[in-house]
């Protein structure tokens, strides 16, 4: 779909997966004013195909639209584009445990010219592809490199748009963590707080049942943990969302009061964190059941293997 000031949204149509011309003074390719979103399709045991909370995910795609001075897609085209794509490539959602097809909406800013200001001219355009399991042979801890040197957003920053820039500035200490023997990295934020990972983010589980989650202006907001937290505290959990600093979570592992550490997002649902790496050393994270049982509640609802009580999925075919 094609977005001009003077027309507005127009020109909705698929088209066959290919290369995009662009001219080369296109404004995303020096200005990086770009927005994106990532979600899942799951093939239930009947055949159908439905997405996950998508309505999420397009109010999450607003609202980086306006940090980002793009227009904002309006929700039912969002979900058009989704039936859309689905009615002409459906069959590539695969069926079975832990298998979907990633759908990836992406809007740019196409208008040609040099100059800093929002792109008069803008595309919306929505990609699939069938994605497998994230974890071969079961779910594992994960070792996570504390970034001290970068940041990934600053105060009164893009933080909590998904847009590349987030992610470009990302890329230096994923490959950091990488050379540390790490899987992911954990950013803070300018006054010390924890944020999140590259593109997860971070949940901590009290020995008094308490869940704790770092929020500030600057993290994006998950759907995974949003709906995690959720289905906590339809168990009875209290949940914390609030400042959680490096010093809190060391302090809390250290006396035994956090007893468990874990990550979620679209990508990997869930993931616990075993390891807290910095240049002085390893530090062992505690791991429980928590994690994993939430995990699979929140896969049984996706798959269809247990009941949508919060209305979550989303029938597109
Ligand atoms: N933080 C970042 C930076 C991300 O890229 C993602 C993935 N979209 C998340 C958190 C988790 O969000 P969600 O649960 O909506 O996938």
């Amino acid at each position: 779909i094609c977005w001009s000031t003077r027309g507005g949204w127009h020109r909705p149509r698929v088209q066959p997966y290919g290369p995009i011309s662009l001219d080369p003074a296109a404004a995303v390719l020096h200005y990086g004013q770009e927005i994106f979103e990532g979600i899942k399709a799951y093939r239930h045991a009947d055949g159908s195909i439905h997405t996950f909370r998508p309505r999420a995910n397009a109010e999450r795609m607003q609202r980086s639209a306006r940090r980002m001075a793009l227009p904002e897609l309006p929700t039912e085209y969002f979900l058009q584009s989704l039936r859309e794509l689905i009615a002409v490539d459906g069959d590539w959602t695969p069926s079975g445990a832990d298998q979907s097809l990633y759908l990836r909406p992406f809007m740019f800013a196409k208008e040609a010219f040099l100059g800093v200001r929002p792109a008069e001219k803008v595309a919306y355009y929505l990609i699939a592809s069938p994605a497998g399991s994230y974890f071969k042979g079961g779910v594992q801890p994960v070792r996570i490199w504390l970034s001290e040197t970068y940041a990934r957003a600053g105060k009164g920053g893009t933080g909590a748009a998904k847009t590349g820039g987030n992610y470009a500035s990302s890329l230096l200490p994923q490959a950091e963590a990488y050379e540390n023997g790490c899987d992911q990295v954990v950013f803070l934020d300018p006054d010390g707080n924890v944020e999140e990972l590259g593109g997860m983010n971070v949940v901590f589980v009290h020995r008094d049942g308490r869940i704790i989650t770092p929020q500030s202006d600057s993290i994006l907001e998950g759907i995974t943990r949003d709906s995690l937290l959720q289905l906590a505290e339809d168990r009875g959990h209290t949940v914390e969302r609030r400042p959680v600093s490096l010093q809190e979570w060391r302090d809390g592992v250290a006396s035994g009061d956090i007893i468990e550490v874990f990550a979620c997002g679209t990508a990997a649902v869930v993931t616990p964190i075993g390891a807290l790496v910095t240049a002085a050393g390893e530090e062992r994270q505690p791991t429980g059941d928590l994690a994993l049982s939430l995990r699979e509640e929140l896969t049984d609802i996706q798959y269809g293997r247990a009941t949508d009580k919060h209305g979550w999925m989303h029938q597109l075919d």
